[in-house]
């Protein structure tokens, strides 16, 4: 299906990036006319998949991040983070609420939990050495306006 709109935006793996990520899809998202309780998921949605490339993908490097958002018919967005780190072994563990690789820095293992129960579905393609690509969809509630 074609979108009815499209941005993509590549930034570096630092963590002041996580407040621009949010931010910019929050601002994206915005022409949807969403509720501020949306806008909030949406930006929750972003932080922790962002948060999971720097602390994780790119443990004590910097690397590249690509942050697209797709508007789909339907009130739908799709966001989709990609970097190019070190990958995940076994998505279906890394998914389950509480694991965590890093319980030392006070991880606690939930952000794939948050950014499942905050969207319509979480994909997360990986590939151990070249990087992880987090596909989130979420439906918007349609507005008055849209009827
Ligand atoms: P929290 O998000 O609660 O601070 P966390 O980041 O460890 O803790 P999740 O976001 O659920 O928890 O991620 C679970 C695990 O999946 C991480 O501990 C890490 O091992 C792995 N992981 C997640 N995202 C990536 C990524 N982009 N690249 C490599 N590993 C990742
Ligand atoms: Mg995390």
């Amino acid at each position: 299906m074609k979108p009815l709109n499209e941005m993509t935006l590549c930034f570096e793996s630092r963590s002041c990036n996580e407040g621009f990520a949010r931010t910019a899809a929050a601002a994206f998202t915005a022409q949807l006319d969403p509720t501020v309780g949306e806008l909030n998921e949406i930006r929750t949605v972003v932080s922790e998949a962002v948060t999971n490339c720097v602390v994780h993908a790119y443990r004590n490097t910097i690397g590249s991040i690509r942050l697209n958002i797709r508007i789909m018919p339907g009130n739908t967005v799709v966001i989709r983070v990609k970097d190019s780190g070190c990958g995940i072994e076994d998505v279906k563990k890394a998914m389950e609420p509480l694991f965590t690789t890093a319980p030392d820095e006070e991880r606690a293992g939930l952000g794939f939990a948050v950014m499942q129960s905050f969207s319509d579905g979480v994909k997360v393609r990986s590939v151990v050495g070249k990087g992880t690509t987090v596909t989130i969809t979420k439906k918007l509630s349609l507005r008055c306006s849209d009827v």
